[in-house]
């Protein structure tokens, strides 16, 4: 029987990060290690270890989609490489439009709104997990950035329950811009 390993608890971890998002928004920052972790490692190691061994999002829905998932294979188009390049400019461009609702908060123009945009469409009143005072700059990118966590995490269960369990890591953006960093790595170009 295989050894379990301190690795292949961290979907405890995830569930973690969603949890603390209900009671202070600001623990959504801790994100970043999970946006910067798997760019570095591809980039340092040039291979996906953090997709195969680190990810705490893809433990997560192995484990539930032993239950949840109906196992059946993915249509086509969500494997073909247009649609996962289609799906990485799509959540950048929707990733900047939120770093830039940031700025404008920064700047003055706007006021912080202390609401989650789930799948960049519905608002969800959220003031209530806003429980420290910090400069509103800092606080919308905590409810930006915890907004796009909680829409990623709504798709890849989506997908898990209709189709395989680990089905979103076919067009996970960050699965794709990893597998892009270690192609490059390997042809020298990085
Ligand atoms: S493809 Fe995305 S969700 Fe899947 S293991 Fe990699 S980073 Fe995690």
């Amino acid at each position: 029987m295989k050894d379990n390993k301190w690795s292949d608890y961290l979907w405890i971890v995830e569930i973690t990060y969603l949890v603390l998002g209900f009671f202070n928004i600001l623990f959504a920052w801790l994100g970043m290690i999970f946006f910067v972790t798997p760019l570095l490692i591809s980039s340092i190691k040039g291979n996906k270890s953090y997709c195969n061994k680190y990810c705490g999002r893809g433990q997560l829905f192995a484990t539930l989609g032993k239950q949840l998932s109906r196992n059946k294979p993915l249509p086509k188009f969500m494997r073909t490489s247009y649609f996962r390049y289609g799906f990485l400019t799509f959540f950048m461009i929707m990733f900047l439009n939120m770093v830039f609702t940031t700025y404008l908060v920064f700047a003055g123009t706007s006021n912080l709104s202390e609401a989650l945009t789930i799948l960049w469409t519905f608002k969800l009143p959220w003031a209530f997990a806003n429980t420290i005072d910090v400069v509103p700059w800092v606080a919308q990118y905590a409810f930006g950035f915890y907004s796009v966590m909680m829409t990623s995490t709504i798709i890849g269960m989506t997908t898990m329950v209709l189709f395989k369990p680990r089905g979103f890591c076919v067009y996970c953006p960050m699965g794709t811009m990893t597998q892009g960093i270690c192609k490059l790595k390997n042809k020298g170009a990085l």
